[in-house]
């Protein structure tokens, strides 16, 4: 049973343990933000941390900050306040260089070991509604490697099982669809794929800080993702990487870059790989915008993932109950699995003017945002979002699609950026 009054939404507020954590992020006024999955909320800490980055670590430690304010190490640094969130270990994670780059260190890196270990399996196995850079970054690869690589896609969670076989090498697969906001039970789906010989690569840019992650506990072989969304790192804020240490040292990846090298200052003319999951690093890191990341961290810091998943499934249960009695009257389908053990944190309803709807609930202060085709998708973060927010996004979206406003031309435009 959920909430179905405003008062009711105010009493879970006042009992809301996440309840403090709010005020460590500078959300703006008359503004919901519903949209932490896609760039998340700046954290407060943020802007006297960057400002100190530039004046004081950048302006008057210059080069020396590189020793002096730990800025060689920041990636492995961060990577180690990141990996309780997935269910990683110490040492076993980066923060680096960006999801697309990242997939295509470990995609490689997994096809690798494959020649070594079954040198027939070429096939990467992935599904058709997956996020697009997953699908060209996996096109890619094989094409640059030619030799029969090739990439196999399925067009529901329902039809993997029956697409990885003896020639598959790595099954890719993000653990929550970006649109659906379905998530896949990782540690069965890693038990299918290894007990036929594939390697598991997961993306992890809806899940992490979002839903409890467990990658060793899974046995998962690779995952990356994104630290911009729901780790509130900032806009294009580096990713990260991990790497199941039994594999890690098997091979390193193409990206071999000085960063990953294991004496970066020798200058030798010869790569050889940095031992551990450093390897995986390429070159010099955008220092400033990885300082931030560790903003976003320190808030996760003072939780723990149970805590955010039982609040986040009341956020989404509550928006889904308001939608469904009190847009009623309106055509929205709801995309995204109601079984709690299949939902992420973001709900997705189809609407067949779900462009329209986005633009004229963010005219309103309502920021969700629009996907391909009709998907007006909603992020709850709870570390930020409250009940009663949810109630008032839902009786603004009830407003326009009562009135109609959003079939005003000015909601037809598109950005560059939907
Ligand atoms: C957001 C997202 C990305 C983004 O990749 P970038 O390299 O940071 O642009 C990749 N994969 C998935 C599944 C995403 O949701």
């Amino acid at each position: 049973m959920t909430a179905m009054t405003r008062e009711q939404c105010l009493a879970l507020d006042q009992e809301d343990p996440l309840r403090r954590l709010r005020d460590q992020f500078a959300l703006p006024q008359g503004v919901i933000y519903l949209d932490g999955n896609s760039l998340g909320a700046r954290p407060r800490s943020a802007a006297a941390r960057a400002a100190e980055v530039v004046s004081e670590e950048w302006g008057t430690g210059l080069i020396r900050s590189w020793n002096t304010a730990g800025w060689f190490e920041l990636p492995q640094r961060l990577g180690n306040m990141l990996a309780p969130l997935i269910g990683a270990g110490e040492d076993e994670v980066v923060v680096t260089d960006t999801t697309s780059s990242n997939l295509f260190k470990v995609l490689a890196a997994a096809l690798r070991v494959q020649q070594t270990r079954d040198p027939k399996r070429k096939v990467i196995v992935s599904e058709a509604s997956n996020f697009p850079t997953d699908l060209y970054i996996a096109q890619g690869l094989a094409d640059l490697l030619q030799q029969g690589y090739s990439l196999r896609l399925v067009n529901a969670p329902e039809e993997i099982d029956a697409a990885v076989d003896a020639d598959t090498a790595v099954l890719m697969l993000t653990h929550v669809n970006y649109k659906t906001g379905e998530m896949l039970d990782m540690a069965s789906v890693t038990e299918m794929a290894h007990a036929r010989g594939a390697l598991t690569v997961w993306d992890l840019a809806h899940s992490a800080g979002a839903v409890p992650v467990a990658l060793k506990a899974s046995g998962a072989d690779y995952a990356v993702g994104c630290t911009y969304k729901y780790l509130n790192g900032g806009p294009g804020s580096p990713a990260f990487l991990w790497v199941a240490p039994s594999l890690r040292d098997a091979f390193w990846q193409p990206l071999s870059g000085w960063w990953g090298h294991a004496a970066p200052f020798a200058m030798e003319p010869g790569y050889r790989p940095r031992e551990g999951v450093a390897r995986f690093l390429c070159g010099t890191q955008p220092i400033a915008s990885l300082a931030m990341v560790e903003c976003g961290l320190d808030i996760y810091a003072q939780t723990d993932m149970a805590v955010l998943r039982a609040k986040s499934l009341m956020l989404t249960d509550l928006f889904i109950a308001l939608v469904e009695t009190r847009c009623a009257a309106h055509p929205l389908e709801l995309v995204t699995p109601r079984a709690h053990a299949r939902r992420g944190s973001h709900v997705s309803f189809a609407h067949p003017d779900g462009f329209a709807v986005v633009q004229a609930l963010i005219e309103r202060g309502v920021i969700g945002d629009y996907r391909e085709p009709r998907i007006a998708r909603f992020g709850f973060t709870p570390l930020y979002t409250s009940f009663t927010e949810v109630w008032d996004a839902v009786e603004i979206l009830r407003d326009v699609l009562d009135s109609g406003t959003y079939k005003a031309e000015r909601h037809q435009t598109r950005g560059l950026v939907t």
